[in-house]
């Protein structure tokens, strides 16, 4: 009965030493104030370049923004006050992490999907068995950096390459599970997560498209690995695989 009760004394003591270090240890914030935007009629704060910004902006600090009961952008995922972060969940952002290649991730820290459906090259649905907090348990998800031609263009009809960039993902993709990491960005305007999209072998979907030829570098937002996915267009274009290689092709 003694013994007990001084376990639990010790753990007490343990538990406070344990907040002293981490109030020590914490940033205590304000030292170089983070600068988020806000617009003229929202709610919501944003990094600078959201694309939520193009109405108005306007610079105010993080504190500022906070305690006047702005809340953090769904899209664009701004900073948010150094107590509110450890509730957060961690999913593995390329932005934040910063691998050397889209290959280079940390594959035991991707979320783990399972793909039910796939819309077209560059676009699948999967399902997600206890999701993150950002996350749900369905979601379509737009592979980040890479475009392939539309299966059906409203002019040209069935666009060159659109059925085999199509017919690439689902061949590779239906029905397995795949890894996904995110970017700066989580969702475009439409709700779709972004996402890099990894096989089970570690390879990135959105890269292999490119390097086998089935769809090009989007490269009209910014995001990770912009420069790695240029380059293996340009070594597909070289080799003239894929989509390079018919005569047809239009820039
Ligand atoms: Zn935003």
């Amino acid at each position: 009965m003694y013994k007990h009760r001084q376990t639990g004394t010790v753990w007490r003591r343990n538990l406070f030493l344990l907040w002293l270090i981490a109030a020590a240890v914490w940033p205590a914030g304000g030292e170089d104030p983070v600068i988020v935007y806000i617009t003229n009629s929202g709610r919501r704060y944003h990094r600078e370049d959201c694309s939520s910004l193009r109405r108005s902006r306007v610079p105010v600090t993080l504190g500022d923004a906070v305690q006047s009961g702005y809340e953090p952008c769904l899209i664009c995922d701004p900073p948010v006050l150094a107590s509110r972060s450890p509730s957060r969940s961690g999913i593995y952002r390329v932005s934040r992490e910063k691998p050397l290649s889209c290959e280079g991730v940390e594959f035991s820290r991707l979320v783990r999907a399972e793909v039910i459906d796939h819309i077209d090259g560059d676009t699948i649905r999967v399902q997600i068995s206890n999701p993150p907090e950002e996350l749900r348990t369905l979601e379509t998800v737009r592979l980040i950096g890479v475009d392939t031609p539309e299966t059906v263009h409203p002019r040209r009809g069935l666009e060159t390459f659109g059925r085999e960039a199509s017919d690439f993902t689902k061949s590779r993709l239906l029905g397995r599970p795949v890894y996904l990491a995110f970017d700066w960005e989580l969702r475009d305007r439409y709700g779709r997560l972004l996402a890099y999209v990894y096989t089970q072998d570690r390879r990135c979907h959105n890269a292999e498209i490119i390097r086998q030829g089935f769809g090009h570098a989007y490269t009209r937002y910014n995001f990770h690995f912009m420069e790695e996915f240029r380059r293996m267009e340009q070594e597909a274009r070289r080799a003239k695989r894929g989509l390079w290689g018919t005569a047809s092709t239009k820039e």
